[in-house]
């Protein structure tokens, strides 16, 4: 026995001390090889009806490494394997009369061992080949059995951690698409990016994504191809008749196959896969990746699957935001030009209605009176709402711009409370104020100061009950003026707190005698407020105690 070339047992380490299955597999050949005092040691996996070579390690030749051996259909490793025990051969028939030092033609004898992990039974196996001295023993087998079993739990340990660690990876990949595409609401963007994460995952040469629109019709929303062919975006096609697609249509699974790019003019490629997007039972879209170099294997499917399943949630997002906008678009459009149709009668209607009321065509007759005033009020409250609808659209669209001057807030509070004064008289109302000392001089239209102020004072005076007490305080800081605006009246309820500057947005709630209003206010006071770079929010609000709001706005020093 040449024990020059023999690696000392203790330097091998411990096959277990590796998580990397193929360096655990070759620390077996090593040990097997040493324990056994074996010249060649083969690990094969039976897959199929075939064994295969999954490691191999050779004495004879210059670095260990083995040449290829004809063990596919060996009888002897089946034998082995069905037994789950070591088979031992001497002489190795498999080598009878070849005459090459090294491979199996040399081997003498011959040691077939299982690898056996419980419970499940073993589709690996050791093939041990000594050039030299005698037979394998039975010592030698039950030696190598001990040794085959810790390797087997070994190898099934890499094996099961190195499936983690891809299923890991896989879920990162879903991770970090999710990030970047769920706070996107373009589609156009979230297409595109959808895309390119899909190209780099699995370095494919294109991605194209397509809208569902109904039956086999698809849109073309977006490509991206590293050969720079360009995808027919916007075309609606019939995917009928290409059968990966209607496969995966029908079985909601990603499938490899191939599609015929040509019939839409671009150039076709040799693999496709085809990746429905599902959201909630519905297919939404269908990814296509595809490529030259080679087909897709499974773990490149379950990355593109995975990357497919936040896909459809960001699409179906996106979609719905852009129809949401859309039908709020059109929402706007129509009340501005309804608000328009309706100003110039209207003013018509006020100037008679105002002439008849106070006498400029004619003493009226005294029944005519108190109708004459309401219609004249009426008037001025429908006036008022159009006004509102037009700059709220204004504000909206962002045409109302202004940039803006330097003006007194003190006489804004002033003037405001002077006006909230008479109200709160009215409605038996308390209303505490205070201003800042001296003036305070802050960006802003005093117009539309005043517009935010009377909003928020009728406001704490509409939603508090009778006698409501109401508080206006103030705040100077380095760059900020702040007035708080605060009653104690009904509050508001949690799941309203993030709508109420919406247009139009109010708390319904009929069988409480709730004050009519449009909805309107905060949305033009705050959008007012940013216009000159302040802002405005709800800073405490509790149900049946009360709300404060804080109305900002930057100092004229400050942003000069
Ligand atoms: P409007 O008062 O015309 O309904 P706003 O935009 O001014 O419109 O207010 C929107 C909604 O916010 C109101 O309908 C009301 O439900 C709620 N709200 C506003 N201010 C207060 C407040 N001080 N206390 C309680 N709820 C309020």
């Amino acid at each position: 026995m040449d024990n020059a070339a023999k690696a000392p047992l203790e330097e091998v380490p411990d096959v277990g001390d590796s998580l990397d299955p193929a360096k655990v597999m070759e620390r077996t050949l090593r040990r097997a090889a040493d324990e056994a005092d074996a010249d060649l040691v083969v690990l094969l996996r039976r897959e199929d009806d075939e064994l295969v070579e999954e490691a191999g390690f050779d004495r004879a030749s210059l670095n260990g490494h083995l040449q290829p051996i004809p063990l596919a259909g060996d009888q002897a490793s089946r034998l082995a394997l069905e037994l789950g025990e070591p088979v031992l051969r001497s002489p190795e028939p498999l080598s009878a009369g070849a005459g090459s030092s090294a491979g199996l033609g040399a081997i003498r004898h011959s040691a077939r061992v299982p690898l056996r992990a419980e419970p499940e039974t073993s589709a690996l196996l050791l093939f041990l080949g000594r050039r030299r001295g005698g037979p394998f023993t039975r010592d030698d087998a039950a030696l190598l059995e001990v040794l085959a079993h810790q390797a087997a739990i070994a190898i099934r340990n890499a094996e099961l951690y190195e499936r983690a660690q891809k299923t890991a990876r896989r879920l990162q990949v879903g991770v970090d698409v999710a990030l970047e595409v769920a706070a996107r609401l373009e589609p156009d963007e979230v297409v595109e990016r959808i895309l390119r994460r899909a190209l780099e995952a699995v370095e494919a040469d294109r991605a194209t994504l397509g809208r569902m629109e109904g039956g086999f019709e698809c849109t073309i929303l977006g490509s991206v191809d590293r050969t720079e062919d360009q995808a027919p975006v916007g075309r609606t096609v019939s995917l009928e008749s290409q059968d990966p697609v209607v496969e995966a249509m029908t079985t909601r699974r990603p499938v490899q196959g191939h599609l015929a790019y040509e019939r839409i003019g671009m150039r076709p490629l040799r693999w496709d896969l085809v990746i429905p997007l599902v959201v909630g039972g519905e297919l939404v879209a269908l990814l296509g990746v595809s490529r030259d170099r080679r087909q897709f294997d499974e773990d490149e499917i379950a990355v593109l699957q995975q990357i497919g399943s936040v896909a459809a949630l960001a699409f179906r997002n996106a979609t719905l935001f852009q129809s949401l906008r859309e039908a709020s678009r059109v929402r706007s459009q129509f009340l501005n030009m309804a608000a328009h149709e309706l100003r110039t009668p209207l003013s018509v209607i006020g100037g008679y209605a105002s002439m008849l009321s106070d006498g400029t065509l004619g003493e009226a007759p005294s029944a005519w009176r108190m109708p004459l005033a309401v219609v004249v009020e009426k008037t001025k409250e429908l006036a008022h709402l159009i006004d509102d609808i037009l700059l709220a659209g204004r504000l909206e669209s962002g045409v109302a711009r202004t940039s803006g001057r330097s003006m007194d807030l003190t006489a804004a509070l002033r003037e405001a409370t002077q006006r909230a004064g008479a109200r709160a008289k009215l409605i038996d109302a308390r209303l505490k104020v205070e201003p800042p000392p001296g003036t305070v001089q802050v960006w802003g239209e005093p117009d539309h100061v005043a517009r935010i102020l009377d909003n928020l004072v009728n406001n704490a005076f509409n939603y508090s009950p009778e006698q409501a007490e109401v508080s206006i305080t103030s705040e100077v800081g380095e760059h900020w003026a702040v007035v708080r605006v605060e009653d104690h009246g009904r509050g508001i309820s949690e799941e309203h707190r993030d709508h109420i500057f919406q247009q139009f947005y109010r708390v319904e709630d009929p069988k409480d005698g709730y004050p009519p209003g449009t909805g309107l206010g905060l949305f033009i006071s705050r959008a007012l407020a940013e216009r000159y770079g302040g802002n405005l929010d709800l800073e405490w609000t509790e149900p049946g105690q009360g709300s404060r709001f804080a109305l900002r706005l930057p100092l004229f020093d400050a942003a000069a």
